[in-house]
């Protein structure tokens, strides 16, 4: 019998992603998009939204790591936080434990993504029960821009690629509304796709961050096996004059919860562009 795989080609970048699978375990499109899970034969299992791979059990470590601990450990007191995005859960879980957080808002468009994360992903949705989470099935560009101003130290942006439903948390106006929504300190961090092909989304991305009034910005590299190309980043905003390269390193090492790939020297290494990189953002 031949192998089955799971296959994901980046046509901007040409090259592919693939996996081998035993089964697909579940197909459904909702009115969103279309969620597909896999049995992975090593990867455990895969969560596809319309064809593009989201998360596998073994890797995910990497990305949800990456989108919250640097944030949290940059902002001198993050309380009140709200994930864009973030259906699986594994984002909720992260932030939920630091022990400072006293308010986690999910704002997730497709409540299915969270569904099948619960029955596919159950470590993911771990903290979902957590008094200080909510989970809300909302759109995420709408929320935001109905927030109390200033009510918000942390919005984590996790979302799908800058199309469907995505395409609106990538743009001047969505960026806006997180700038009034953010306390002073505040900061917005935001998957931004592969520095490697992706550059001029991430320039783009930062320009529109810096006309809707943010200052310091970040983009900081990790390895993400199962997205095209194997690298991923996380691009973090400040509201207010503070640089992004001072953190609580001191409690990023006291930490009391367990991490596979953050820890406080990872965190500085990011903070350290590759020389492309530094060179492509030095103007945006
Ligand atoms: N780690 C993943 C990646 O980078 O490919 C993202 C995972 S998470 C499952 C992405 C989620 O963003 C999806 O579940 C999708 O439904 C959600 N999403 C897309 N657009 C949204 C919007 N406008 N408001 C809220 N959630 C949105």
């Amino acid at each position: 019998m031949s192998e089955m795989w799971f296959t994901e080609q980046h046509a901007p970048s040409g090259s592919s992603v693939g996996f081998r699978v035993r089964a697909k375990l579940h197909e459904e499109t909702t009115p969103f998009q279309t969620i597909a899970i896999y049995d992975s034969t090593d990867w455990g299992r895969l969560m596809v939204i319309d064809g593009c791979m989201m998360v596998t059990s073994r890797d995910n470590f990497l990305y949800h790591e990456m989108m919250v601990h640097p944030a949290l450990y940059t902002h001198g007191a993050p309380r009140r936080v709200v994930v864009i995005g973030g259906g699986d859960c594994g984002t909720l879980r992260e932030v939920l434990r630091h022990a400072e957080v006293a308010r986690a808002v999910q704002v997730e468009i497709d409540e299915r993504v969270t569904r099948l994360a619960e029955i596919h992903f159950p470590e993911l949705c771990e903290a979902n029960a957590d008094a200080r989470a909510e989970l809300r099935f909302d759109d995420g560009v709408r929320y935001i821009a109905e927030m109390v101003p200033g009510s918000a130290d942390v919005i984590i942006v996790d979302s799908t690629d800058p199309v469907g439903p995505a395409e609106g948390l990538f743009n001047e106006a969505f960026y806006r509304s997180c700038h009034r929504a953010l306390g002073e300190g505040g900061l917005l961090v935001q998957q931004s796709e592969s520095p490697i092909a992706h550059l001029e989304l991430i320039r783009a991305m930062r320009t529109a961050m810096r006309k809707a009034g943010f200052r310091a910005m970040a983009t900081l590299p990790f390895p993400q096996p199962c997205y095209p190309t194997g690298w991923w980043s996380c691009t973090m905003a400040r509201k207010g004059p503070n640089p992004l390269d001072v953190f609580r390193a001191a409690d990023a090492d006291a930490r009391t919860f367990p991490t596979r790939y953050y820890n406080s020297g990872v965190h500085r290494a990011a903070l350290c562009p590759p020389e492309f990189l530094r060179v492509a953002l030095s103007e945006s």
